[in-house]
């Protein structure tokens, strides 16, 4: 198994970083991605590793559908740009971040409004949170914007908590989603114990792999929307082929991300056309590889980083 450290510069600064590093696994049986954010601890990301050697085991579920429809995101920006973003798009369904430190609730309900004339009656618009409204505030607002788009498709992470989810879940029709609330593999099962979400964010990497995320599903009975770790087009394949192997998939993915990176490790980036991506095999470009090799301290970081969790691991 040959390992290869990369690093990508971010077209936006997304979770306070302007550059996503990782490092991709090949063997004869294909390749996989392992891209943990840099400040989790070895316990943490040993999921993540999981996955990625999955990936290279090649070892995939059968898909059920050749393509997995996704969402565009819609980040706080003014209504003019957001418009845009989404009519740029081609996608039926746009997800928009709301709750912005330093922006007002007008601002929200700007933005979904352009968003709602941006995709037309047809579309699908949800918004996202990050956990950022208490309980009243989220019971307030989700009324605001669910009338202004004539009925929002679900609200992600509208608080902090599993149990404030709960209680909002209680108190409002929209279906919540969780997504902060499951990190670890053990969080999907204390989000269905108190009847949190209506909705699972399932992300592969930090859950272990698409095997171990078609488990979760089967097992908590909650429909799933796969998500990104924003990974390069060789992480994001093994999130379409979770999307693509689920029995239902009744909600658009969030896998559109890898326009967020400068650059990309394969021949064909999984970018969204017509609101889709195609279910495939990631075909590694070698001078992609060249081009986006990481500087020789941080290969070094990320290759320690490896012979450590693959101990972990055992
Ligand atoms: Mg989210």
């Amino acid at each position: 198994m040959r390992a290869h450290v990369w690093s990508l510069p971010m077209t936006t600064r997304f979770r306070g970083i302007t550059v996503r590093e990782g490092l991709l696994l090949e063997t004869e049986a294909g390749w996989g991605e392992w891209s943990p954010f840099v400040e989790y601890d070895d316990r943490e990301v040993a999921p993540w590793l999981r996955c990625a050697l999955e990936a290279v085991s090649g070892d995939r579920p059968a898909p059920v559908r050749d393509r997995v429809p996704v969402n565009v995101t819609v980040p706080a920006v003014g209504p003019e740009q957001a418009h845009a973003i989404v009519t740029r798009s081609g996608c039926e369904t746009a997800k928009v971040k709301v709750a912005d430190p330093g922006q007002t609730p007008a601002d929200d309900l700007a933005r979904v409004e352009a968003v709602r004339d941006a995709l037309g009656p047809s579309g699908r618009v949800r918004i996202d949170v990050n956990g950022l409204w208490s309980v009243d505030e989220a019971v307030a607002a989700i009324a605001v914007l669910d009338k202004a788009v004539g009925g929002l498709e679900y609200v992600e992470q509208p608080c902090a908590t599993v149990e404030e989810l709960a209680a909002v879940r209680r108190r409002v029709d929209v279906p919540i989603a969780a997504d902060e609330s499951i990190r670890r593999a053990e969080d999907p099962y204390r989000v269905r114990e108190l009847e949190a979400a209506d909705v699972a964010v399932l992300k592969v990497q930090p859950l272990g792999g698409v095997r171990a995320c078609l488990r979760i599903a089967e097992d908590i009975g909650l429909p799933v929307v796969v998500s990104s770790a924003l990974e390069s087009s060789v992480g994001i394949a093994a999130g379409v082929a979770l999307a693509a192997a689920l029995p239902e998939l009744p909600y658009a993915c969030g896998l559109a991300t890898v326009a967020l990176l400068e650059g990309d490790l394969v021949d064909e980036s999984l970018l969204p056309v017509d609101g889709f991506l195609p279910v495939v095999t990631p075909s590694v470009r070698p001078g992609a590889l060249s081009a986006s090799r990481a500087a020789p301290e941080r290969a070094a970081w990320w290759e320690e980083r490896l012979r450590r969790v693959r101990e972990l691991l055992g």
